[in-house]
């Protein structure tokens, strides 16, 4: 036998294709798991992308970084299942679609029809599996790709349903009134995660209005939005109870005028006043004012409104310390109203623009900046502008569209993760997060703020929510399997679970025997892929073993966004149902940026084509110096320069040491067949070599089971270049030389090989 030669200068993309196809065509990945059938098995969760769109060089990242893991515990002796996903519902899929079709209102999507809209979606998901597939393969990331879960299967549904069902039987979803972010174009609420997921800096309008109150001449309480939008909606101003207000005097225009707010708040004031006096809130409680708009109102006998009243959420942190309350378009505003009774009406439809309670400009969106721009001319028209300002803050957008969000008063399903807050908090803790900080810090600090669950979206391309309702008496039930539905229905094939069939399915009502219909809405795609710990084995349907061996993971990585994502929505579903955390190990991933440290993005064209990397220099240079380069938890600015000198010094010295070693013991033919030579007979300068490997294996393994990754793999670096190059090859040469084949030659290509066997073995 002789040792394959290589070439000084390595072809990388070549020699990663001919190891690929031995790989394949001799089933390596498969056999890695036949022979640990019966090991001790060490469970990894994939988190399902979306395949309708392309891959990135972020995700190269994330796919090695499993890979490394896992494959490391392979080494150990454990058995790794790696089921691929994808993540196939919801949004993200639907507005692709729309684009295709060129269309952008759900009225239009009903016109073109809900189920030939839901089969383009259908057939749109997997518009990159190829290209997904292909990035998989060649990084050289094993995961079984014959065998994913995909969560748009009957199967998965049916799991999803049979949790959604357990939730609903210990109360814990339910259908609620509240304000919801809610985004005008896609028509739907949204959840706190995902409102979370897209926030933006802009620059709005800011408004201070003067409220007239009814007694006396020119007397106006002031407060202060972002939102002039809902000023129509206005039906009541808050204070806070013991706030000290100021009644002030100033003369604007020629004319004496009476203003109050928060005496903490008088910089809001511009140009000289006059302090009249000083007042509490609960002094000014009660005080009538009149509408700011003489074409709205929204008084009725059982709800009056325009007045102030008190409120405990009121701050003197911003604004003038009084609160403008447009009840159906703010969380606490809407508290207020349930309590003291003010009018609940919208003066905003469902596509975001002005109803006919605001005739005026009915029709208009309301967040056009040419709409805001005629509402505050006609205040000021009405002597009813004190200040206008522009205004920088974080504002939520919709992740999908891009639509800035309006908080909404609606109908919608939630699920009552309150109820279960502590849990989560106590279930995080068992958590082993990489780094520390994200499951203190920024998970840590989403759970201890957590909202419920917003559920329910208004729309098609989803997991239906499985609650049917009495049109009747009101009755309502969740249906829990296939079989449950078949049998209450009578219906005997269901072919497909998704919409528009599955709302043609009605039962009698078990109470008062009409007809029970499904609500129409579907599911946050979020839950969705929570589930994947049951759904991905059809859980409790089938492979209950299965999934109770696979149950909790072990391991999981993914971007550190998904701590609003999928981290949260795992730990969620996991608590409500098990009772306990999914996962126990977790690799937060920080963003990739370009070399300028800038955030990568198709707008600024700073994109990098993993293809065109992978094909230039190779898949392992680029995994080594993505792995390498900084923790995983710590920003990369990518430079390809890097991997270059990654190319030159890391492979250049491996290299050069291996074909060193084989050229040499091709020439003595070297097999290493004889016995090897103890090593205490082997002489100083060999035991030290391997000595300092035995080190670097403990290193290591230290490292990976703390999943210091790129600490492992500048130990294995340093190895290399300093310690087997630089000293023991470069010390060394000589004894290779040698004519014959003596001990202390043997002796020195034993030791040679078994590090380079070593080495392999890392
Ligand atoms: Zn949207
Ligand atoms: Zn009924």
């Amino acid at each position: 036998m002789r040792f394959r030669e290589v070439p000084s200068m390595i072809d990388f993309p070549k020699l990663e294709k001919s190891i690929l196809e031995f790989w394949e065509s001799h089933h390596i990945f498969e056999r890695s798991l036949q022979q640990r059938a019966s090991a001790p098995p060490f469970v990894f969760y994939e988190g399902p992308p979306t395949a309708n769109g392309r891959p990135g060089i972020h995700h190269v990242i994330s796919r090695s970084i499993k890979d490394l893991v896992c494959r490391y515990k392979t080494m150990q002796g454990f058995l790794v299942h790696r089921k691929a996903g994808w993540d196939t519902h919801g949004l993200p899929v639907e507005i692709e679609v729309e684009k295709d079709l060129e269309i952008q209102s759900k009225d239009q999507i009903e016109i073109y029809g809900v189920e030939k809209f839901n089969q383009k979606c259908r057939e749109s998901v997997f518009r990159y599996l190829n290209e997904w597939n292909e990035l998989t393969r060649r990084i050289g990331f094993w995961l079984d790709l014959e065998h994913p879960y995909i969560t748009y299967t009957n199967e998965y549904i049916e799991s999803v349903w049979w949790l959604l069902a357990q939730i609903w039987k210990k109360n814990l979803l339910y259908r609620g009134f509240k304000i919801l972010p809610y985004c005008p174009r896609c028509e739907t609420p949204l959840s706190s995660h995902e409102t979370s997921l897209g926030y933006q800096e802009v620059t709005e309008r800011a408004v201070t209005v003067k409220f007239p109150l009814v007694e006396g001449k020119n007397r106006y309480v002031l407060a202060w939005t972002t939102t002039p939008w809902t000023l129509p909606g206005n039906v009541a101003l808050a204070v806070g109870p013991e706030i000290v207000y100021v009644e002030v005097e100033q003369h604007r225009d020629g004319q004496s005028e009476i203003y109050y707010l928060a005496e903490e708040r008088l910089n809001m004031l511009q140009g000289e006043y006059t302090i009249r006096r000083r007042l509490k809130g609960t002094d000014m409680v009660s005080w009538k004012y009149r509408p700011l708009f003489e074409f709205v109102n929204l008084e009725d006998p059982e709800h009056p409104a325009y007045y102030v009243a008190p409120a405990e959420f009121v701050n003197t942190e911003e604004g003038t310390g009084v609160v403008h309350t447009a009840v159906m378009y703010g969380e606490d505003d809407y508290q207020l109203g349930v309590k003291i009774g003010l009018p609940a009406k919208h003066t905003v439809d469902e596509k975001g623009r002005f109803n006919e309670r605001v005739p005026k400009w009915q029709g208009r969106y309301v967040k056009d900046p040419a709409l805001e721009k005629e509402l505050v001319d006609y205040l000021q028209s009405q002597n009813l502008l004190y200040r206008e300002e522009n205004y920088t803050h974080a504002y939520p957008h919709c992740w999908r569209c891009d639509s800035p969000l309006l908080y909404y008063a609606k109908k919608s399903w939630y699920l009552k993760t309150t109820a279960v807050k502590d849990q989560l908090i106590a279930n995080n803790k068992t958590i082993q997060w990489f780094p520390k900080e994200v499951g203190e810090g920024r998970f840590g600090q989403w759970l201890e703020n957590n909202v419920d669950w917003a559920l329910s979206r208004d729309r098609y391309w989803g997991t239906p929510l499985n609650i049917w309702e009495c049109g009747s008496c009101g009755y309502t039930l969740a249906v829990e399997s296939v079989a449950m539905l078949k049998s209450l229905s009578g219906v005997e094939e269901i072919p497909d679970l998704h919409k528009p069939y599955i709302d043609e399915i009605t039962f009698p009502c078990p109470q008062c025997k009409n007809t029970m219909t499904r609500t129409p809405e579907v599911i946050d795609c979020w839950f969705d892929s929570g589930a994947m710990p049951y759904a991905q084995f059809h859980y409790p349907f089938s492979n209950k073993e299965l999934f109770e061996k696979n149950f909790p993971a072990d391991f999981i990585a993914e971007g550190i966004d998904q701590t609003r994502g999928w981290f949260y929505s795992l730990l969620v579903i996991s608590t409500l149902i098990s009772g306990r955390a999914s996962y126990k190990n977790c690799v937060s991933i920080e963003l990739i940026l370009d070399k300028e440290g800038q955030k990568m993005s198709k707008s600024r064209g700073n994109t990098v084509d993993p293809f065109v990397i992978l094909d230039q220099y190779g898949a392992d240079p680029l995994r080594w110096y993505l792995l390498t380069v900084n923790p995983p938890w710590v920003p990369i600015r990518f430079d390809e320069e890097e991997i270059r000198e990654a190319i030159r010094k890391f492979f250049g010295t491996l290299v050069n040491v291996y074909g060193f070693f084989v050229l040499y013991a091709n020439i003595d033919g070297f097999e290493y067949k004889e016995a090897p030579i103890p090593v205490e007979k082997r002489p100083e300068i060999d035991r030290w070599l391997l000595s300092t490997r035995n080190s670097l294996v403990k290193t290591v393994n230290q490292c990976l089971d703390q999943y210091e990754l790129s600490k492992a793999g500048k130990a294995i670096e340093h190895f290399v270049i300093d310690e087997l190059s630089n000293w023991y090859v470069r010390r060394n040469r000589r004894r290779f030389w040698k004519s014959e084949m003596g001990e202390d030659k043997l002796s020195a290509y034993q030791t040679l090989y078994e590090t380079l066997m070593t080495l392999a073995k890392l």
